[in-house]
């Protein structure tokens, strides 16, 4: 059983990822991750992260690790340092790359080769995993995404920075993600879609877990 669960930054994604995947005993692999070491390691060699052949280069090299949230690559634990300011801006670039795409879609289908997984991104409903037994498509209003984001504790540095200014990084990421010609996110005509706006988490994880349970 795969479970897709898509939707824009702040939506409340990797929280009820978490949850889900540890009521079910699944594994739970947040791709976003996947994306943010690649910038991260093309950003630590030097290279440009337009540079297509580069980027790709490292994608298809690099040993990645990931276990929810947290991850690794080439050795590098970056599960902290990817999630700062600077690289919210670098892995929009990385994520338009179609070949850097279909490099981590195809390392993402083989995560989920023994089942039992929650994978949560962008794309998996729709791209990486079209036939997935769950689809959900989790959303909130700007401002609401934007306050959480500004106290996740995983983005210690957004809790920094001035509200206005993280909410304005958002929208342009959300922008660069809605737009790109390389698996734009979007919502697949067979997701659950929940608004979170409001909605506390365990709500939210109750309606994904009956949802599974009445595909099952
Ligand atoms: O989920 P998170 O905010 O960590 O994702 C970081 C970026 O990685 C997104 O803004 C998007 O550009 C890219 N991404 C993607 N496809 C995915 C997951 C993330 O393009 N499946």
């Amino acid at each position: 059983m795969i479970i897709a669960i898509d939707g824009p930054s702040g939506a409340g994604k990797g929280t009820v990822a978490r949850e889900v995947a540890a009521r079910l005993g699944f594994r739970h692999v947040d791709t976003g991750a996947m994306y943010r070491a690649v910038a991260w390691r093309t950003q630590q060699l030097g290279l440009d992260l337009d540079d297509e052949e580069a980027v790709l280069g490292v994608a298809q090299a690099a040993q990645i690790d990931v276990d929810g949230s947290a991850i690794s690559i080439d050795g590098h634990d970056v599960s902290a340092a990817i999630r700062t300011p600077e690289i919210d801006r670098a892995v929009t670039r990385v994520a338009r790359l179609a070949r850097v795409r279909a490099e981590l879609v195809r390392r993402q289908r083989a995560m989920a080769a023994d089942g039992g997984v929650v994978m949560e991104g962008r794309d998996i409903g729709t791209v990486v995993f079209p036939d997935a037994g769950v689809k959900v498509y989790l959303d909130a209003s700007p401002e609401e995404r934007a306050r959480r984001r500004a106290s996740d504790p995983a983005h210690s540095a957004a809790q920094r920075q001035a509200l206005a200014d993280v909410a304005q990084a958002m929208q342009r990421r959300d922008e660069s993600d809605r737009t790109r010609v390389s698996s734009p996110l979007s919502v697949a005509p067979d997701a659950l879609v929940i608004d979170t706006t409001g909605m506390p988490v365990a709500e939210v994880v109750e309606r994904v877990l009956l949802t599974v349970a009445n595909r099952r």
